[in-house]
């Protein structure tokens, strides 16, 4: 054993310590993992050294053959891995081996139930792969050196999964990881050859470079000790080259646990090879769950990068839009070069088809999920419908298709769960009906109740329900879908089209010219407040509405834009009252002006409420709302 100098102990990140006890004391259902994560770990160090190679061609320090090794010793109680990967150097170590360096661990740890079987799925979801090695080993010594450093810089880290772990400097002659597991004294099963293969092939088979175990010698007596021989045991060729029929289930599952770093299943893949003037092959998979950093807008993206065959970078995000950044997968060109950069990526004509035809393959697998397992799609729609929501506005294109893909709540569906697509409302449309409705608010609570509602419930006319923020906006891309406008029902004046009979709309005409001498009182007591007064055929019981100008902000929008400190533009709504309404008739009869005006402002106020706005001026409405209920009440 060489010498080991600047010998120092760390701490181990607050969070590291939780994660370490958390493996050690409740991940034992599913043990042999471990063997997974550090596959996967060496697998990824060599594609970095592949890459950086390309460019310094010395790394490879005389160009051994790329691999991955895995040896036991049964009496030591040892498992060892070792890879001619890129490796690390101290500070590597230090921050790789010591911290998570990943956002959003405060909300996996905030996340963690207690209860071991789920605890395990977020483990995996958060991808903390290194530190499974102590659900089997009570001490893990790494020896580490970094490409392109001399031999002299090697570092040796040692820990026993406890508060703390040991740095030193040591000789390492050979470039790459070595990781040897001290096995609990109950897991030395895992020292043994026939097992080790077993979880090799079941769970790393489609690790594209060769795993190699020692073969089984027979020693002969009386004869030396055979030298060491290896053996590949896994298939070692990229899976996405191979032809889709050849490739079992439980092999795209596990490759997408690697490059995902992923616990749980995909909901669904799509692997393809395309030939002819542009030649690559693509495997993109849709996970089951959405990641902690969804929304946040440096969150890594994209997909793994090959150049026939060799891995070129993590997270190209040239490749699909961002509305389907939660994809995951491989894309494999023979077009372009192997020294293609980013910035090159985003000008790349290339890069321009093939994104388009990467999306298409993306809705069309969304398209056969929701069509063939509903149940998952529902799932899907839960994780990332919001974000599938900001496809149209980004993807002019597809915009059909994306549309296509939208659940929402309704008026049909009383659970209030976005379950409804545009397909599913226009079969259940009404005879003569060649819209869409839609009504947009805060919360489902608040647009079911709407009195915009009430004249689609006496007709039996299905109604959109839209409360997500990104709703009103995601309408404002979306004209029409199957050849069918859409129609926010708290917008402009209420056309029910072939909807209303002929003798509907005439007697609508007749009430509003009876009406006219009402309408001119409110108009006088409510002034600047409206931008019009007019008779409702919206309402059957509330008294009054307020509706939006066809040109209007709504209500979400404007939020939206005063919460960024937007200056909105000034809009006033339109007065819509109910001439059926005993308060409505009350109104007409009034004699004296004030208590005209009063009640007209009441009214307004109220309809304001019920929209989900807010009142200008609240104190004033409850003044004369009191001030009624004690003339009442005399
Ligand atoms: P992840 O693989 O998701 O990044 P891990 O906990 O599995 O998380 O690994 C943490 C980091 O440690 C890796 O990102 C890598 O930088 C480093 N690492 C782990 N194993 C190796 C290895 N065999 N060679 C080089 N670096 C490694
Ligand atoms: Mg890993």
């Amino acid at each position: 054993m060489s010498v080991e100098t600047q010998k120092e102990t760390l701490g181990f990140q607050t969070e590291v310590k939780q994660l370490l006890h958390l493996m050690i004391h409740s991940l034992y259902s599913n043990k042999e993992i471990f063997l997974r994560e550090l596959i996967s770990n060496a697998s990824d160090a060599v594609d970095k050294l592949r890459f950086e190679a390309l460019s310094k061609p010395e790394l490879l320090e005389g160009g051994a053959e790329l691999k991955i090794r895995v040896s036991f010793d049964k009496d030591a109680q040892t498992v060892t891995l070792e890879d001619n990967g890129i490796g690390m150097n101290r500070d590597d170590v230090i921050t790789h081996l010591g911290t998570i360096a990943k956002s959003g661990t405060a909300d996996f740890m905030k996340n963690l139930t207690g209860d071991q079987k789920k605890d395990s799925h977020l483990i995996g979801q958060f991808g903390v792969g290194f530190y499974s090695a102590f659900i089997v080993a009570d001490k893990v010594d790494v020896y580490s050196r970094r490409a392109g450093t001399p031999a002299s810089e090697g570092v040796h880290w040692s820990s026993k999964g406890e508060g703390d772990f040991e740095v030193a400097t040591v000789d390492k002659a050979e470039r790459g990881t070595r990781i040897v597991l001290h096995l609990k004294a109950a897991e030395n099963e895992f020292a043994d050859g026939y097992r080790l293969r077993n979880i090799i092939k079941k769970y790393s088979d489609h690790i594209a470079l060769p795993i190699e175990l020692p073969k089984q010698q027979n020693a002969v007596e009386g004869e030396p000790e055979p030298a060491e021989e290896w053996e590949t045991v896994n298939r070692a060729s990229a899976l996405w080259t191979r032809p889709r029929t050849e490739v079992k289930d439980e092999e795209y599952q596990e490759f997408y646990k690697h490059i995902a770093h992923d616990f749980e299943n995909p909901l669904s893949w799509s692997h393809n090879k395309v030939e002819g003037k542009l030649e690559y092959n693509s495997l993109l998979y849709v996970p089951a769950r959405a990641p902690f950093d969804l929304y946040q807008r440096e969150a890594p993206r994209g997909l793994k990068l090959y150049v026939q065959r060799v891995f070129v970078m993590d997270q190209a995000e040239s490749f699909l839009p961002l509305y389907l950044r939660f994809i995951k997968g491989v894309v494999d060109s023979n077009d372009l070069s192997l020294n293609v950069s980013r910035e090159i990526l985003q000008k790349d004509p290339i890069i321009d088809s093939m994104k388009s035809a990467l999306t298409k393959r993306v809705l069309d697998m969304l398209e056969k999920l929701a069509k063939n397992q509903p149940e998952e799609y529902k799932g899907f729609w839960k994780n990332f419908g919001q974000v599938m929501k900001e496809g149209p506005a980004e993807d002019f294109a597809n915009k059909e298709k994306i549309a296509g893909l939208l659940r929402f709540a309704s008026t049909s569906d009383e659970s209030g769960e976005q379950s409804v697509s545009l397909a599913d409302y226009l079969g259940r449309a009404k005879e003569g009906q060649d819209k869409i409705y839609y009504l947009t608010g805060e919360s489902y609570a608040q647009v079911k109740n709407s009195p915009h509602l009430e004249v689609f419930r006496k007709k039996g006319i299905e109604v959109l329900l839209l409360t997500d923020r990104i709703d009103e906006w995601l309408m404002s891309y979306l004209s029409d879908f199957d050849g069918k406008g859409f129609v926010d029902v708290a917008r402009g004046d209420l056309d029910l089209g072939k909807l209303d009979s002929e003798e509907d709309k005439k007697a609508q005409e007749e009430v509003a010219k009876d009406k006219e001498g009402l309408i001119e009182r409110l108009k006088a007591a409510l002034g600047d407040a409206v931008s019009e007064v007019r008779v409702s055929h919206r309402l059957t019981d509330s008294p009054a509405i307020l509706a939006i100008g066809e040109q209007d902000l709504g209500l979400q929008m404007r939020q939206i834009l005063e919460a960024s400190g937007q200056k909105v533009p000034e809009s006033k709504p339109i007065f819509e009252f109910n001439p059926t309404h005993p308060l409505i008739g009350k109104l007409d009869n009034e004699q004296s002006e004030d208590r005209f005006s009063e009640l007209s402002h009441i009214l307004f106020d109220q309809a304001a409420l019920a929209a989900g706005d807010s009142l200008k001026d609240p104190a004033a409405y409850v003044r004369r709302l009191n001030k009624l209920l004690v003339e009442l009440s005399v």
